[in-house]
């Protein structure tokens, strides 16, 4: 047992919280700083000439061909350098959900027309599945594909989709067949120009403003046959596979936030005086900063050990990235109110940034999956369900 990063990931963790530090620094002309001015499209080619968009991706498709625990480290060196969280989630929902799901079910054909460009940040990717009446009832979804002789035909409506306003290239999930349900569905890629295809409304949301998120139209959408990603009705082992890669390494970000929240709170707890001593002083400050070390400990064990299950191919891997999720989430959320409280006022105010982290966080207890699904798929795990 091993728990040092290698030379490779120790590279890429240490590389990506370098270059976020120094490159993802928004500045005012562009909308900084952090996340006020909406997606930031030059931080996003930036992460992409560095490698983060393509970091798994094979190096004949344009990616740099490392392996997923290599990827979790260089997430984590991000999210500890960049504060746009947002921008660092629209280059996690693109690579797990949009360019992975390419790489291991698209045909030759759709990975030679995609993945070179969601590597190089030309293009950006979203995953379109959740609809109003179909959120952890997915499958429930009524999005329809009709096939009418060489075309596609889509009809429905997808919402509360990430990046879904200003992505090119999305991923889509629609019923084939409706009268199969799960065995009905079936996945298309989705060209922001595709006839009938209609970004409907950007959603105002907490969180992650430096990621819009969106409601898309299909109104008689037309589609090449070749749009269709697997077979019809294979859609999704696709979508489950995207889940599985965000529930397990999706928050590797939020790790190297959490990490850089720590240190701040520790330098708070012991810089900050009230009655004529550091705060830090205090045990109910000490144990709240020692909780928060230790969710975000746990949390760590719990995202490196999916990357390694799932690198060797274990099936335990599926468990486990739903416990990492659950457990990362949850530290996340709880970390950043903790934050909040320790640093007073100041925690509460804008200005110093850590209320961010807080909104931010809340997502994540969402999004993949709610956390009582989390906690459904960990109960089948243990043969309760
Ligand atoms: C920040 C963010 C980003 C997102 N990005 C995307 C995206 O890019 N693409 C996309 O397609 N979707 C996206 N979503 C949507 C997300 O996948 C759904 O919100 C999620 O699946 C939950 O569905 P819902 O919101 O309809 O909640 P509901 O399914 O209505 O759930 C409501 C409540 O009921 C509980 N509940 C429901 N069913 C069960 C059950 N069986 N057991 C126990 N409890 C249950 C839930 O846990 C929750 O507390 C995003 C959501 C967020 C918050």
């Amino acid at each position: 047992m091993d728990f040092s990063f290698s030379e490779t990931q120790r590279h890429w963790h240490e590389a990506a919280a370098e270059f976020a530090r120094t490159e993802l620094v928004r500045p005012e002309s562009d909308g900084g700083p952090a996340d006020r001015g909406g997606f930031w499209r030059e931080g996003y080619r930036r992460c992409a000439r560095f490698g983060l968009t393509g970091l798994p991706v094979a190096e004949e498709h344009g990616g740099r061909g490392q392996d997923l625990p290599t990827t979790v480290a260089a997430m984590e060196g991000v999210g500890y350098g960049c504060e746009d969280s947002g921008l660092i989630f629209a280059i996690n929902a693109a690579l797990w959900t949009v360019t992975l799901p390419i790489q291991l079910y698209g045909t030759e054909e759709q990975k030679r027309q995609y993945l070179p460009g969601l590597c190089d940040g030309s293009l950006v990717g979203a995953n379109g599945a959740s609809e109003s009446e179909a959120g952890s009832d997915i499958y429930a979804m009524t999005t329809r594909a009709e096939r009418r002789g060489d075309q596609w035909v889509l009809n429905g409506r997808k919402t509360w989709i990430t990046a879904g306003p200003i992505a090119d290239v999305y991923l889509c999930y629609a019923t084939t067949d409706p009268g199969r349900g799960i065995m009905g569905i079936s996945a298309f890629l989705v060209g922001r120009d595709a006839p009938g295809f209609r970004m409907v409304r950007e959603i105002p949301k907490l969180g992650m403003k430096g990621v819009p998120m969106g409601e898309l139209a299909f109104e008689d959408c037309r589609l090449p046959a070749d749009a269709l990603v697997g077979r019809e009705g294979r859609g999704a082992p696709i979508f489950q596979a995207s889940m599985e890669f965000e529930r397990g390494a999706i928050l590797a970000s939020a790790l190297g936030t959490m990490r850089r929240q720590l240190e701040r709170c520790i330098h708070h707890a012991r810089s900050r005086r009230q009655f004529g001593q550091p705060i830090g002083k205090f045990q109910s400050v000490s144990n709240r900063v020692v909780d928060m070390a230790l969710r975000l400990e746990t949390s760590r064990l719990m995202v490196y050990r999916y990357a390694w299950l799932k690198s060797r191919g274990d099936e335990e891997a599926s468990a486990a990235a739903a416990m990492a999720k659950l457990q990362v989430s949850e530290s996340f959320v709880q970390n950043s109110l903790d934050a909040v409280r320790l640093f007073g006022a100041a925690g509460y105010v804008e200005e110093t940034g850590i209320e961010r982290d807080l909104r931010d966080s809340v997502g994540s207890v969402i999004f993949s999956g709610t956390n009582d699904i989390q906690r459904n798929i960990i109960a089948q795990r243990l043969r309760l369900g």
